[in-house]
């Protein structure tokens, strides 16, 4: 019976491999961090990891996590509102609302399930949602599970938004959906002017903090600390699985009843398992430490700043970026590949993204700093990137 469908999943694979399109893994032999081990037997200097706190190894978490299996087992294996609730995961929930200047949170098992389980219990066919043209995969989907109008703007376009929400003016309820920083420029989303078109024509506001969560604002509370609108959003999903440890998990946070309601009816919260306790009582560790010290902020936004001034002034052409995230355009998808190569082989761990993971003729490498990285580790990725750079023609 698989015989036709072998052959037809093998021919599929075979035009992606000729697209150059296949990805293939890297395997690391070390823990996540900045200068980690590859199955080849190679050090690199990892700048590919949203590990923008350089968490996903502190001992203060690992510890977390291990006090966590001692005191509340291994796995819950329940979702949460059969018997997969302990005392860590509300305690999680208020944390996150404290640090988000929200009302109430809903843990989901990933980010991914969180934006999955948004939209559905919320909104019918009489509303609509008003989502950026660069949202992430989850959202699109979510989007997609719920019956609401769709209306598309361009990337953080407000002339756009504004289009879209005065076509939106029949519907009951109207929610403009964006993400807090978008994950291959770099940029943010302009919540201030969001923030005031959604005032000016009725409309809630949801922003996935993926990126920007532990990263933009002085003191990493993401978009609505940059734009002074804390308390202003009604709904912020995020994850766990970047800055704050990179482990596994998201969260939806906001207004009480949207909260309430969720815990009701969506469907990712109500059909699958609980994060484990270790997850939760590591998470509960790192939301404790945001709340002592901005040290991680202040190193990440140090590392970012020089990082971007070096680039430039060695001829680089960057985006400009609000978050970690740091664009080096090359235009050219075969020399993004190419320079990725090189730069690997100088000890430089960075993947180069080309169409149709970025706009046609937008080839680029993306590099993710750190507040796990040193100094001497941006010397060297910028002596790197120098070195090949000019081999390549990419700078003089
Ligand atoms: C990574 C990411 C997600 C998914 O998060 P997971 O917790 O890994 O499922 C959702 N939205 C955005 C914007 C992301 O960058």
């Amino acid at each position: 019976m698989y015989g036709k469908m072998k052959n037809h999943l093998q021919k599929e694979i075979a035009g992606i491999k000729e697209a150059g399109l296949y990805k293939e893994e890297r395997i690391i032999v070390s823990p996540q961090k900045a200068d980690i081990k590859i199955s080849t037997g190679e050090d690199v200097l990892n700048f590919c990891a949203n590990n923008y706190l350089g968490l996903s190894n502190h001992p203060r978490l690992v510890e977390a996590a291990i006090e966590g299996i001692k005191t509340h087992g291994y796995g819950m294996s329940s979702v949460r509102f059969i018997c997969g609730t302990q005392d860590l995961h509300k305690t999680l929930e208020k944390k996150i609302a404290e640090f988000f200047g929200t009302e109430d949170t809903i843990l989901y098992a990933a980010c991914f399930d969180a934006n999955g389980g948004v939209f559905e219990p919320l909104f019918t066919a009489e509303d609509a949602i008003i989502s950026d043209s660069l949202n992430h995969a989850s959202i699109i989907d979510g989007v997609r599970l719920c019956k609401a109008q769709r209306y598309r703007y361009k990337n953080a376009d407000m002339e756009d938004l504004e289009e879209q929400l005065k076509k939106a003016q029949d519907q009951r309820f109207r929610i403009i959906v964006t993400d807090g920083a978008f994950s291959m420029d770099g940029n943010v989303a302009p919540m201030d002017k969001i923030n005031k078109l959604a005032k000016k024509y009725d409309a809630l506001i949801m922003v996935d903090e993926c990126h920007s969560a532990g990263v933009v604002g002085r003191t990493g509370r993401g978009v609505t600390e940059l734009f002074d609108i804390r308390g202003e959003v009604d709904i912020i999903t995020g994850t766990l699985g970047k800055a704050f440890g990179g482990a596994i998990g998201g969260f939806t946070t906001g207004k009480k009843e949207i909260i309430e309601m969720l815990r009701q009816r969506s469907r990712p919260y109500l059909f699958s398992n609980s994060i484990p306790p270790m997850v939760a009582n590591a998470g509960i560790a790192m939301f404790d430490m945001m709340a002592e010290t901005t040290e991680l902020q202040d190193k990440l936004h140090s590392n970012t700043k020089y990082f971007v001034e070096k680039m430039k002034a060695a001829g680089f052409d960057i985006k400009p970026t609000k978050s970690a995230i740091c664009a080096v355009m090359l235009y050219d998808a075969k020399l993004s590949q190419l320079m990725a190569s090189k730069l690997l082989a100088e000890g430089i761990y960075v993947i180069g993204f080309y169409y149709p993971v970025v706009p046609k003729g937008e080839a680029r490498i993306r590099v993710q700093l750190s507040a796990g990285h040193e100094r001497e580790h941006l010397d060297k990725c910028i002596k790197a990137f120098t070195k090949v750079g000019k081999e390549l023609g990419v700078i003089e």
